[in-house]
């Protein structure tokens, strides 16, 4: 196996309740059972649909999100990883040559592109290191609210129902406290009835390939095209991302031929598809992602919260979604604060989610609104729209 993984425990290890269970092993729920871990002697439970160790997507990350990853006691080990750093963005975008945004003047230095293997691993060798019981290929499957006694040491304000993926076999677990850290379906707050609000949707057709051969500069690419727009990058381990993010009735002529539309497609464009020109592909992947911009209607309650794209989720335009993820499980530990102290809810992680989806929405429409050469064209009209 090529990185360190933490041990996977099996269920029948797994005490009868925890004082907070996380739901979700994304970077978010990961941060957040690390951070808690690292300020409270409670026990933490993270419970993971999925095997460790899958491959995700989300490697493009802002300077900043060192800051957050020595917080989270990682950063030696994260410079260690030897992730590659990005000089910047080559795009066309809202005219017809070639664009260059570059992080040279930036204060934090450049941006980050992760192998989210070693991340990921590191993340979880982390939590694990701190005492954090890690279950993986375990779902979720719902929950019964228990007696809501204001008692912080309860650990039967929620009873919460599991099943492994891989055997079928089903287990619960009392919990005091609940991280909804499961990405956008935001799995927990909507059995509780928490309705989420979506205000767009697009669908990345996504290419992970490893070069065999070329090269080209270590930008980040994008391109706009009439209905969609095209992202491509270098990553580490001589690996390259492209993808073509798109709204649905033009995800079927990607798919078509296993892929061969998708292929087609990105050799088609102008400036990217010159890029692609350069390199040698072999073993390629094909996959979809849905993407939805949205937000939670509730965020908080008394003993639980959502974080990361739980909470609100962006297009990946915005190049934030990991970063975000980090950040809201740092604040998980700061509720978790108030709760063992028993404070009124202050409400003030809402108030930042609020602001935090605001921002976000003005940031996506000045995005999309610099492209205008296809302003009669639906997919840049709805993005742009007041
Ligand atoms: C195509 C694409 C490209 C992207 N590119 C970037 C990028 O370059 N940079 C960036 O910063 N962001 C990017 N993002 C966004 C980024 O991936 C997300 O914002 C980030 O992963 C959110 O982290 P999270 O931990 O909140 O959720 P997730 O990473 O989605 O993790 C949630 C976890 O919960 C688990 N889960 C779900 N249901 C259950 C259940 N019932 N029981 C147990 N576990 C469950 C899931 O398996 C998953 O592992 C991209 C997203 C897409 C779709």
């Amino acid at each position: 196996m090529k990185h360190q993984h933490s041990a996977v425990r099996q269920h029948d290890d797994v005490r009868p309740d925890y004082d907070v269970v996380v739901l979700g092993g994304g970077p978010a729920g990961l941060a957040a059972a690390i951070a808690i871990r690292q300020q409270y002697q409670l026990s933490v439970l993270l419970v993971e649909r999925q095997a460790q160790g899958i491959n995700r997507v989300g490697e493009n990350c802002p300077p900043e999100t060192v800051l957050l990853l020595k917080r989270l006691g990682v950063a030696k080990a994260f410079y260690r990883d030897a992730h590659q750093t990005c000089p910047g963005y080559a795009s066309v975008w809202g005219r017809d040559d070639v664009g260059y945004n570059d992080f040279i003047v930036n204060p934090m230095g450049p941006s980050w592109r992760l192998d989210r293997q070693r991340f990921d691993a590191t993340l979880a060798n982390r939590a694990q290191a701190l005492g954090v019981d890690l279950l993986w290929t375990t779902r979720f499957e719902h929950v019964e609210s228990g007696h809501h006694n204001n008692d912080r040491n309860s650990s039967n304000n929620f009873r919460l129902h599991f099943s492994n993926t891989r055997d079928k076999t089903t287990f619960t677990v009392g919990a005091g406290f609940v991280i909804d850290a499961s990405g956008f379906q935001a799995i927990f707050a909507k059995a509780l009835g928490v309705e989420k609000h979506i205000d767009d949707q697009l669908f990345a057709t996504v290419r992970f390939a490893e070069v065999e051969h070329g090269k080209h500069s270590q930008q980040i690419h994008l391109e706009a095209l009439p209905q969609a727009w095209c992202y491509h990058t270098l990553l580490p381990d001589q690996r390259a991302v492209s993808m073509i993010v798109t709204e649905k009735p033009q995800l079927e002529p990607l798919r078509a031929n296993d892929y061969q539309g998708l292929e087609q497609a990105l050799s088609n464009t102008r400036f990217i598809g010159s890029r692609l020109e350069k390199l040698q592909l072999k073993n390629a992947s094909y996959h979809i992602f849905p993407i939805r911009s949205g937000q939670l209607s509730q965020v908080e309650g008394q003993h639980w919260m959502a974080i990361g794209d739980a909470a609100l989720s962006f297009d990946p335009i915005a190049a934030q979604g990991v970063y975000k993820a980090l950040s809201h499980g740092l604040m998980s530990a700061e509720k978790i604060g108030q709760w063992l102290t028993q404070e009124k809810q202050s409400q003030q992680y809402s108030t930042y989610i609020d602001h935090q989806y605001q921002q976000y929405r003005a940031n996506r429409q000045h995005v999309y609104g610099l492209e205008q050469r296809w302003m009669g064209e639906g997919f840049w009209q709805r993005r742009t729209a007041k």
